[in-house]
């Protein structure tokens, strides 16, 4: 077989030459830009040059600061077009996390959307490396303290629209770094190469995983700095589908907007957002018949929160894990064929389940004595090995506690059942260890989501004296239900569940739960926020 690299520019090529009417729809304030595959295929040659023209070389960082936007699409290509590394940057984590990652990174360029401005400003001094700031803006460049500082449309108004990619690179050759969320310490950075994200891309789009394909009409809620938007925009691109980006500041209102003005028939998010969703599609106001698939993963979807998505509005969800560190697609949860007369309720709990490891990658669950019966019960870690799957974290000593003996050690806690389906049941750190044995936070969550009066649940382990942790439920209620709904029936709800030394010692009700900078629950910041029911 011929031995040809393989090179992400190739999609971008893919998609100018033969679906060059399709389109790229950017909701912005002053309504939807649209601009077809060529345009965009045209632009993002001319931001190859551009940066280019700006001293960027091969290998070198250029960071993005950005929404989903087709500019953040023009830089996914436009940056690895030259042989560089496009850098996303999450524009929730911490300034300290910001200015550690711009250094860490060593980015040179820094491509910017207008409105994070001052979260740049805010940090700029303590940047090492940057040698030019690009705004993205779409009317004049605004006043900054950041310099050098240039129009991104101006220079793509100087950039050569003609500019050919950089094709001569080894297929192992970094093409985006993307550094994790970092609920402790400094976020730990892991390298995508042509080579993965190309591979990623094919397992991606195949029709037992994401399915994709032309006739699609792509949104990735995901945001583009949360690994790569899941591999969304890559794998869109590639096949010439219609992808809209939701732009900034974007509310689940406007998101059941854009599903019924835009007619989308795939989008991806974490499950808080598809919570937020559920409760604007209460109004009864959106047609959302167009959606074949709502794609979820990050954390574990609730079996309540599927249900209500096909039963109420017969939306088709699918559930999917992954990791940074996994580029991130390890597993989709789908019925097998000789499953689909199974009663409804057992088919929600396989769905609910994290479901089979993707063709390409190979998983493993190693328990106290080794790898697990496939008997749906034993736990242990998983462990993922395959060609998107990370090697190392960049430049970082923390690399040799995650990746060894030719493994990622994902630090997930799971099981696998006869069917080799995976279940997650915590992350080792969210984990209740009460009295010797384990308690899945993941379960109890699922458990209370599923009474009706409840928007969102966490369950957090609390320090006990005689059962070392006990598991804390925190509770918020749908506003109708507030002040309507006693821990007692919480409780009552979770009785006939769970065994009774599950059962959460307590349960609190917020107004809200914390989240990371992806919009996962933050139960560090639970813990802290609950210290009072320590030692009950
Ligand atoms: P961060 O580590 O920064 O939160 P990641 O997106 O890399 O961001 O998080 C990966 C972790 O998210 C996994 O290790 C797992 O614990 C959790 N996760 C991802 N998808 C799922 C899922 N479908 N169900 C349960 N947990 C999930």
């Amino acid at each position: 077989m011929m031995n040809v690299p393989l090179n992400i520019s190739s999609m971008m090529e893919r998609a100018e030459k033969y679906f060059p009417k399709k389109e790229v729809v950017t909701r912005t304030p002053a309504g939807n830009k649209r601009h077809t595959y060529r345009e965009i295929a045209q632009r993002t040659r001319r931001l190859s040059s551009a940066l280019q023209k700006l001293g960027v070389e091969q290998g070198d960082r250029v960071g993005t600061f950005a929404w989903n936007s087709n500019r953040h699409l023009e830089a996914y290509f436009g940056i690895p077009g030259i042989g560089a590394v496009l850098h996303t940057i999450n524009i929730r984590l911490a300034p300290e996390h910001i200015s550690y990652i711009v250094n860490h990174a060593e980015d040179k360029v820094l491509l910017i959307d207008s409105d994070l401005l001052p979260l740049v400003e805010r940090v700029k001094d303590s940047f090492k490396t940057v040698q030019a700031y690009v705004v993205m803006t779409d009317g004049e460049l605004p006043e900054t303290s950041l310099s050098p500082v240039y129009s991104y449309e101006e220079l793509l108004a100087e950039g050569d629209p003609e500019f050919e990619f950089v094709k001569d690179i080894d297929e192992n050759s970094p093409a985006g770094i993307c550094y994790t969320s970092a609920t402790t310490g400094n976020p730990k950075g892991v390298v995508y190469s042509h080579r993965g994200i190309f591979l990623h891309s094919m397992a991606l789009g195949m029709a037992d995983t994401g399915g994709l394909s032309e006739s699609d009409r792509c949104m990735a809620v995901v945001p583009m700095f949360h690994a790569n938007a899941w591999g969304m925009p890559f794998i869109a691109t590639w096949l010439g589908s219609t992808q809209v980006m939701p732009g900034a500041q974007f509310t689940p209102k406007v998101l059941a907007e854009l599903i019924e003005s835009e007619k989308i028939t795939v989008t991806a998010g974490v499950p808080t957002i598809w919570l937020g969703l559920l409760k604007e599609l209460e109004t009864g106001e959106y047609d959302t018949s167009s959606l074949r698939a709502v794609l979820c993963g990050g954390s574990a979807a609730p079996p309540s929160m599927i249900k209500a998505f096909e039963v109420k509005y017969g939306i088709p969800f699918l559930h999917a894990y992954g990791m940074t560190e996994t580029s991130p697609l390890v597993s989709v949860s789908r019925l097998k064929s000789y499953e689909t007369d199974l009663p409804e309720e057992e088919k929600l709990s396989i769905r609910a389940k994290q479901g089979l490891v993707v063709p390409g990658l190979e998983v493993k669950i190693v328990g106290k004595d080794g790898e697990v019966k496939m008997d749906g019960e034993e736990m242990g870690e998983l462990l993922i090995r395959g060609p998107w799957i990370a090697s190392e974290y960049y430049n970082d000593e923390r690399s040799k506690d995650a990746f060894y003996d030719g493994w990622l050690h994902t630090g997930d806690v799971a099981t696998m059942d006869e069917e080799g389906v995976i279940k997650l049941v915590d992350r080792t750190k969210d984990l209740i260890k009460s009295g010797g044995e384990w308690i899945s936070s993941v379960d109890l969550e699922n458990g209370i989501m599923a009474h009706e009066a409840v928007f969102e649940a966490a369950v957090i382990a609390i320090p006990h004296q005689e059962w070392q942790e006990r598991p804390l439920a925190c509770v918020v209620l749908h506003d109708q239900f507030k002040d309507k709904v006693s821990k007692d029936d919480i409780m009552d709800f979770l009785r006939p569940q769970f065994a009774k030394w599950w059962l959460p010692d307590d349960v609190v009700f917020l107004d809200e739960i914390p989240k990371t900078s992806v919009g996962k629950f933050l139960k560090r910041a639970l813990r802290d926020q609950l210290k009072e029911h320590y030692q009950i």
